[in-house]
């Protein structure tokens, strides 16, 4: 990886002890930039940068971003949020405090260092979408007083904080709607449907499809998204997203409950549970825009990242196991 020590930045990103936000900062450090990761341990764990304690250029802050926060820095990933239904609906109220005050929190530090500032937003925002694949000029189906309200409201503030600072105070900001993405570190207990089933998979415990399995997710696995992050808080300032990230092979659940299943080997047996509300029905993300923007592309297939994903959880299931 090539080493740009004459344009190291100093980066600050929340959310940095997360599934993803432990793959950016990676990938930062190995750029050759400085990272403050500031990270409450909500759903983060040290566990995912551990590898990182002794690293001369990175910091940790524990740190909840509803409250404000002084540091020098010359960019901003703000990615702090639980991201997992399961987790997000366990204290609805601190979601959207942390989707809304956080916003406000970290824009106004990149107010008063006038830095660049990243926006990680979601699928959620286009709610049950009625549209399919969903363009960015989507404006979504979202219930705004259901049990995912808490998050997708939140992160459609949140963008809309945004894009007023951007108008209002001339901010530079970047905006990724980010689609269903998965890989090693996604904590193995955070209810989420990729992690769910592995885990189920590899203890030969029943895998649990809410519903019949006939609703459809896209997924990314966590390595291409990284490379499409790069690559928009690299672009010139007139370029604001929102974009889509996410890769557009789409799945029902029980294709992927089979697929997880045929992988590993598994004993385990299908079973089905009662579906949750407002659960979308389906998901695609539409990518031309990002393609002839940035030029990006998904490179890793279902069946690839599944492969690597396993293995990451494997490993986890041998610590845990008395030798
Ligand atoms: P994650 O739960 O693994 O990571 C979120 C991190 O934010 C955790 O380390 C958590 O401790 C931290 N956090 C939560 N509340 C905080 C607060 N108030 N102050 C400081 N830190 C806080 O989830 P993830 O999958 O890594 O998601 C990262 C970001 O990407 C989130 O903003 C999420 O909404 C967004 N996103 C993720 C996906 C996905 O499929 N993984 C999809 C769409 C959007
Ligand atoms: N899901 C499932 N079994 C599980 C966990 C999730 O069938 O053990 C389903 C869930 O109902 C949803 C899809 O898988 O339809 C994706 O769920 P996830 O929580 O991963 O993310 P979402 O895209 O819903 O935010």
């Amino acid at each position: 990886m090539a080493r740009l020590y004459d344009s190291r930045k100093r980066i600050l990103v929340t959310g940095g002890a997360g599934f993803i936000g432990s793959h950016l900062i990676d990938r930062l450090l190995d750029l050759g930039h400085e990272v403050i990761c500031a990270d409450n341990l909500f759903t983060g764990t040290k566990r995912n940068i551990d590898h990182l304690h002794n690293h001369p250029r990175f910091e940790f802050m524990r740190h909840d971003v509803t409250f404000p926060l002084y540091v020098e820095v010359d960019e901003i990933y703000n990615l702090a949020c639980p991201a997992s239904p399961v987790h997000y609906q366990h204290d609805p109220v601190q979601t959207t405090k942390t989707s809304v005050h956080g916003a406000i929190n970290m824009l106004g530090l990149a107010k008063r260092l006038k830095c660049k500032i990243f926006q990680a937003s979601t699928s959620e925002v286009y709610g049950d979408p009625v549209v399919h694949p969903q363009p960015e000029t989507y404006w979504g189906n979202v219930n705004p007083v259901g049990i995912r309200s808490c998050y997708d409201e939140g992160k459609r503030c949140a963008e809309t904080l945004f894009f007023d600072y951007h108008r209002q105070h001339g901010l530079q900001i970047k905006v990724a709607r980010i689609f269903n993405t998965y890989g090693p570190r996604m904590h193995p207990a955070d209810g989420r449907v990729v992690s769910n089933f592995i885990m189920q998979a590899l203890q030969h415990d029943p895998i649990t499809i809410y519903g019949d399995g006939s609703q459809t997710r896209s997924f990314c696995y966590v390595d291409d998204l990284i490379e499409a992050f790069i690559r928009l808080m690299a672009t010139d300032d007139d370029v604001t997203g929102p974009l889509n990230m996410g890769n557009p092979g789409e799945f029902t659940i029980k294709e992927l409950a089979e697929k997880v299943v045929q992988l590993t080997g598994s004993r385990s047996e299908i079973v089905y549970r009662e579906i949750p509300a407002d659960d979308p029905k389906q998901r695609c993300p539409d990518i031309s825009k990002i393609k002839q923007m940035l030029d990006w592309d998904p490179k890793v297939d279902l069946q690839q990242g599944l492969g690597w994903t396993i293995d990451y959880f494997s490993n986890i299931l041998s610590e845990r196991r008395p030798s």
